[in-house]
């Protein structure tokens, strides 16, 4: 789901040269939304929230909002089965996220880990979040070996005994207990950590945390002698995300910071080159055998280095002119800072690690296999097996769409129902005729993508 999108100048006119000759306009771009999707979107999004918010109430007395809990635990399996078994428990001052939402509404990600009242049996808090283990889970080499990665979440501090449950989900889409954990905040195991005071720049925005979105690009692969290199390249696609909507409208409610955080040696590792580099991060493109997807295993060595500045979502900026990168939803982005399309794939990455959103394409090079059940309604927010539309984006298509929505010019537009995505051709339906999730062409998301990035950011301004 989360693998970076492939070069696609040429995969569009590779498009417009073959079967769907007439449909060239797949690679033209695409305008701003219209006053009635705009109304359409805005009608929604209250709806959404006047729907699904929970305030703090049941919470209310639980947790120290100005310190957080961090779990680090490691998932372990193959592909057909998998264990969580938790690795330590740290605390350390300051806590990023909404201080009045505590209960995500967004059921998305393969994951979700509460935090449940002994007492009452109350969900106090909830995320969605999704791993690199479990699309490793979705590759030929899991079938023959069983492996274990780490992983964190975070949580705000609790003041008294919570139950920690963290759940995967089976292949129907229902969640199942990976394991449970009673976290008792007077508990001794829990460490206390001590931020690193590694230099770092404001980029965007105020130091109020609560009320943005706060983005902290961490470096990865520069020098002590790269930092004023770092700053520059932060800023640069800083600039080119608010080039995008709907990033450009809601700038006013996002920060972003940068982390320079020193490595050793300059670059990042690149294995079919042979080029292995010494970094903070350790880094890597290559990820399961697909040259371009750039991530990191080291998810522990990542928090350690954001928890010096405030974060809801961490991108590891990597000093490298190559095309690359990678976005796990609730885990961290992964982009190179270098190349010519690096704004293009960090708006892309958001997608995925920030807004929860799949991909929109199909028809190129990835390593995973049945990543969707088409016999379930998947969770990503913009794609749909028909199992179950009514929970989508029917309320975003024009009276008289059909559904399916066919590929013509018509519709070009248009939110729809084209078939097509999820890496698959058939079985999976997209919401646009392209999108920013499908290809670098498109200079905007589409309706149903837009509408889900805008939820996510007020979701942690309000
Ligand atoms: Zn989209």
């Amino acid at each position: 789901m989360d693998l970076e999108l492939p070069i696609d100048g040429t995969k569009v006119e590779a498009i417009c040269g073959s079967k769907l000759t007439n449909n060239c306009y797949l690679a033209k771009k695409r305008n701003h939304l219209s006053m009635s999707q705009s109304i359409r979107m805005l009608i929604f999004i209250v709806v959404f929230f006047c729907l699904t918010a929970r305030w703090v109430s049941a919470a209310d007395g639980y947790f120290n909002l100005s310190q957080t809990l961090r779990v680090d635990f490691v998932l372990v399996g193959n592909h057909s089965w998998q264990k969580g078994y938790l690795a330590g428990l740290s605390r350390y001052q300051g806590w990023s996220g909404s201080a009045n939402q505590l209960i995500s509404p967004f059921d998305f990600g393969e994951y979700r880990y509460l935090l449940i009242s002994p007492e009452t049996g109350d969900t106090l808090f909830r995320r969605g979040f999704s791993t690199l283990f479990e699309e490793w889970r979705t590759i030929d080499e899991a079938k023959e070996k069983e492996r274990a990665f780490q992983q964190t979440i975070i949580i705000p501090a609790p003041l008294k005994p919570v139950l920690l449950q963290v759940d995967a989900r089976d292949r129907d889409g229902s969640f199942t207990h990976l394991f449970q954990e009673v976290i008792n905040p007077a508990s001794l195991s829990i460490e206390v950590k001590q931020a690193n005071n590694h230099p770092h720049k404001l980029i965007h925005g105020n130091d109020n945390p609560q009320q943005r979105f706060d983005l902290l690009f961490l470096a990865e692969g520069y020098t002590v002698d790269e930092q004023a290199q770092f700053y520059k390249d932060v800023s640069r696609l800083t600039n080119q995300l608010f080039e995008v909507e709907p990033f450009r409208s809601y700038k006013n409610h996002i920060t972003i910071r940068a982390l320079a955080v020193p490595s050793v040696q300059s670059g990042t590792d690149d294995p079919r080159a042979g080029i292995w580099r010494n970094t903070a991060m350790n880094s890597s493109f290559n990820t399961f055998g697909v040259d371009r997807y750039l991530e990191t295993e080291a998810t522990w060595q990542v928090f350690d280095y954001a928890m010096q500045l405030p974060h809801d979502h961490v991108v590891v900026l990597v000093n490298s002119n190559k095309y690359g990168g990678g976005g796990i939803y609730n885990h961290f982005s992964v982009v190179t800072s270098g190349n010519r399309y690096s704004g293009t794939v960090l708006i892309h990455e958001l997608g995925h690690g920030f807004a929860g959103l799949g991909d929109e394409y199909f028809g190129a090079d990835v390593s995973y296999n049945d990543y969707i059940n088409l016999e379930t309604e998947p969770w990503q927010p913009n794609l749909t097996t028909l199992v179950n539309f009514s929970q989508k984006w029917p309320h975003l298509l024009a009276p008289g769409t059909p559904v399916p929505t066919p590929v013509r010019p018509m519709y070009k537009n248009s939110t729809g129902v084209f078939e097509g995505g999820g890496y698959v051709s058939k079985g999976v339906y997209r919401p646009a005729i392209n999108c920013r999730m499908r290809t670098s062409d498109a200079r905007e998301f589409c309706e149903v993508c837009t509408s889900v990035i805008i939820q996510k950011i007020r979701f942690f301004t309000h």
